[in-house]
């Protein structure tokens, strides 16, 4: 079901435990090979497949996605743009307020850029003090500088933007707007000097993309492949529909 089809009054009629998700994108450079609108594209097909792959005895329903985020990090590149970190906190706080008013007691973040990922830890614990909505947080895959394990061993860990994962995700979802001819491995090796400061590592450090030279992206997205994203969108979206009936079900006693 998607909200904006809605009228008021069908939205009323809800159950109160029904599951909103919300998918969170960004609209930022991602290299030289891949859209603005990648993070934007696999948060909102993976959760709007998820969505429709529900049981029907979990109600949920999927607001449209919100595409301006937290991508500060990117500001140094054209055709990133971006909210301010306090701009995005009060919209995702107004957007649980608003749900709050609409009956809607359960909302689901379904984030496809890590950059939001702090923000969205805190929104969460907000929107649930302040208009008691049960609030909850997850990646189509989680990235690598947050627990993920990464999908090529050629990043070393550091596929964290524009490498092997999202570019193989775009090569199925949105091939026409992939440019593979430009591709090229931008692995930041001289991290590997350090043993305790790095993306997924005891001690996490602030960066912007352009730290990492002028391309842009952080990641190896040269052996990326369609089938690869095929298999991760068919991995992600029965494991995404078991989290929306989780989050229908979730109690804490
Ligand atoms: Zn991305």
């Amino acid at each position: 079901v998607n909200w904006m089809d809605l009228t008021w009054q069908q939205i009323a009629a809800l159950p109160d435990d029904t599951v909103a998700v919300l998918p969170l994108g960004a609209v930022e450079q991602h290299g030289p090979h891949l859209p603005v609108s990648t993070d934007f594209v696999i948060a909102t097909e993976i959760a709007a497949a998820a969505v429709a792959a529900v049981p029907s005895d979990v109600p949920c329903v999927l607001l449209p996605g919100l595409c301006y985020t937290k991508s500060d990090e990117h500001h140094a590149f054209p055709g990133s743009i971006w909210l301010s970190w306090d701009t995005l906190m009060a919209t995702l706080v107004d957007i649980g307020r608003s749900l709050q008013t609409s009956g809607i007691s359960r909302l689901l973040f379904v984030n496809g850029h890590g950059g939001n990922s702090a923000l969205g830890q805190v929104a969460c614990r907000e929107i649930r003090r302040r208009f008691g909505l049960r609030t909850f947080f997850t990646h189509p895959g989680v990235p690598v500088d947050q627990g993920g394990s990464g999908s090529a061993a050629s990043e070393l860990g550091m596929g964290v933007h524009g490498g092997h994962g999202e570019t193989s995700l775009m090569l199925h979802l949105r091939p026409d707007l992939v440019h593979m001819e430009l591709a090229v491995a931008r692995v930041p090796e001289v991290l590997t000097e350090f043993r305790h400061i790095g993306f997924g590592k005891r001690t996490s450090f602030g960066w912007t993309s352009d730290d990492f030279g002028p391309d842009g992206h952080v990641g190896d997205p040269t052996g990326a492949t369609a089938e690869f994203g095929k298999a991760f969108v068919e991995g992600a979206v029965p494991a995404l529909a078991e989290v929306i009936g989780e989050a229908h079900r979730f109690r804490t006693q």
